[in-house]
């Protein structure tokens, strides 16, 4: 193995840049040559890419985003534009990759696996979404966040006496929203993996005023339901005064936390020493606070389990 490329792809996420940094050095360090791709997979697609070097990955650790830029590349998913891909690839000279991403990532990754070219993954996205890691690079920066907007939310629908519906990210998952929830003490975390009665959440409510509660916050995983719907149904239930959030992408940006950086950091280191032991076709994961690879078939073939005891942990706490 003599030159390495390394990309970013799907949705941005916190940490990316430190998981490019550790990638790009721990290959120098080894002697390899690094390419950088532009925009995920539409760098491969259309020849974007430059030499990366010591110095192009210097004073990025602290800064959210990527600075190799990130696309999703429809082009990719069609067998023209991987056949362009894989035209560039030789053209680069590289022999093999590092994609930094999601399960859409990893599924590019295992298309060029199928082509006979070498990937690797490691798993960048704030959703926590996959399996096989206990943690993947932004969740942490995007839970802190997450809990940040629900502390200063907390003051005014104290203030005000309100019930606040706070909407969060996570897709089809509700990691962010439990975590979040647990950490700022939601009063009620509804997340696609549990069902949901909104009459309970209503006498939860209820109880709370009851009790001398001065507010109350709902907090909503987007994959669940719409935070605007559930607040114009709590109000009509309860008649309180029930105001929306939607978090949007304020989870997503920002200095990523010291977790993630450390993640990042060596979730990359370990990239390359998977390629330099002669392996490929897997993702480096996070497990049991140690560093472990999972073939990218077994990271995607089912949704990540659902911490449900964290769950029922934070329903209890709520009371
Ligand atoms: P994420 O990696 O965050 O889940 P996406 O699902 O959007 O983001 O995937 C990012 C990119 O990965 C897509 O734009 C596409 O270029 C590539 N990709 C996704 N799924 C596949 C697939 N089944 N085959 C080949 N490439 C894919």
């Amino acid at each position: 193995m003599r030159r390495i490329g390394v990309l970013t792809s799907g949705g941005d996420a916190p940490g990316m840049n430190a998981a490019v940094r550790a990638v790009v050095r721990k290959a120098i360090y080894h002697g390899l040559e690094v390419v950088g791709f532009r925009r995920g997979y539409h760098g491969l697609v259309y020849g974007e890419y430059s030499f990366m070097q010591l110095g192009s990955v210097a004073d990025i650790i602290h800064r959210g985003g990527t600075v190799l830029l990130t696309a999703r590349a429809p082009e990719f998913l069609e067998p023209e534009g991987r056949q362009k891909a894989l035209g560039i690839i030789r053209e680069s000279g590289i022999d093999a990759l590092v994609v930094i991403g999601g399960d859409g990532s990893f599924r590019g990754a295992m298309a060029l696996e199928k082509a006979g070219f070498p990937a690797v993954g490691i798993p960048g996205t704030i959703d926590n979404d996959i399996d096989r890691t206990d943690y993947s690079v932004g969740f942490d920066t995007a839970v802190n966040n997450a809990t940040d907007a629900i502390n200063k939310v907390r003051d005014t629908a104290t203030s005000h006496e309100r019930v606040y519906v706070m909407e969060v990210m996570g897709r089809t998952a509700g990691h962010i929203a439990l975590a979040a929830g647990l950490a700022g003490g939601a009063e009620s975390i509804l997340v696609p993996e549990v069902p949901f009665d909104l009459d309970e959440v209503c006498e939860r409510l209820q109880r709370g005023v009851k009790r001398g509660k001065l507010h109350s916050i709902i907090l909503v995983a987007e994959g669940a339901a719409s935070g605007l719907k559930v607040a114009e149904e709590i109000k009509e239930r309860t008649e309180m005064d029930t105001r929306v959030t939607i978090l949007g992408h304020l989870q997503r940006g920002g200095t990523p936390t010291a977790f993630d950086r450390m993640l990042a950091s060596r979730l990359g280191a370990a990239a390359v020493d998977l390629l330099l032991s002669g392996c490929h076709g897997q993702m480096v994961g996070f497990v049991d606070n140690t560093v472990k690879s999972t073939t990218f078939s077994e990271a995607l073939a089912k949704q990540k389990p659902f911490p449900e005891d964290l769950y029922r942990l934070a329903t209890i706490l709520a009371i």
